[in-house]
């Protein structure tokens, strides 16, 4: 079997079911996987997204642009390709995408964190036969700080402004 889901010039493709997932040029189908600028384009026809990404997404992109809102666990399908959308844990609404065919399933995980934040909804693994893992930071060259010494941080940046 091709692999399910392929890069192409204008973002991750799935040639079975004719969509893409967060195309960064116009296309007629666009999965979106969090409404965050360099995920979510303008110009598509139309637009999958998880529910709480919408409100975003029209705020961004303008209230006209065609949106079909999905929740965690549930599915679509689309020329026999079923598509669900997974709690990626990033921001509200980040969602990975599982995409199933034929018995096969593939997973594009957009961006996403494992650490709860108490914000987004938890990161959950999907088992899949191929996963894409966004890992922009990644890399061991970032170091981050625990998340509880980061808001303590913005805590008391915020009690300074009060004061
Ligand atoms: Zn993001």
């Amino acid at each position: 079997m091709a692999d399910l889901l392929q890069f192409t010039d204008r973002g991750i493709y799935c040639e079975a079911g004719d969509f893409y997932i967060d195309p960064w040029k116009p296309v007629n189908r666009a999965v979106i996987t969090h409404a965050h600028s360099d995920h979510a384009y303008r110009g598509h026809n139309l637009y999958l997204a998880h529910r709480k990404s919408v409100p975003v997404l029209k705020y961004r992109l303008g209230d006209d642009i065609q949106v079909q809102s999905m929740d965690y666990m549930k599915s679509v399908s689309h020329n026999g390709v079923t598509i669900s959308l997974h709690p990626a844990g990033h921001i509200v609404g980040s969602s990975q995408v599982r995409v199933e065919y034929q018995g096969e399933v593939w997973v594009a995980s957009g961006d996403y964190k494992i650490e709860d934040d108490g914000l987004s909804t938890p990161f959950e693994p999907v088992k899949c036969n191929a996963f894409i893992s966004e890992s922009t930071f990644g890399l061991p060259i970032y170091q981050w700080k625990s998340q509880q010494n980061i808001f303590d941080q913005l805590h008391q940046w915020w009690r300074k402004n009060q004061d």
